[in-house]
């Protein structure tokens, strides 16, 4: 009898980049973490409307 094999969902992992949202008004830019730390979704100049911003992230594919 063989043994069944175990099949491994390819499970998606989450993403590692941050969120960042700058403030429409001065244009703060802060990360999701620090907003969720926040008691209420607020920049420091006091406005509350956000923009999600994307990092730049620069991705470096070496074709051969
Ligand atoms: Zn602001």
């Amino acid at each position: 009898m063989s043994e069944p094999t175990p099949e491994i969902p390819a499970e998606e992992k989450p993403t590692s980049f941050s969120v960042f949202y700058s403030c429409m008004r001065c244009g703060t830019q802060v990360s999701q973490s620090e907003l969720t730390r926040l008691p209420e979704i607020k920049c420091i100049c006091g406005f509350r409307v956000f923009t999600k911003v994307r990092p730049p992230v620069v991705k470096t594919i070496k074709a051969f």
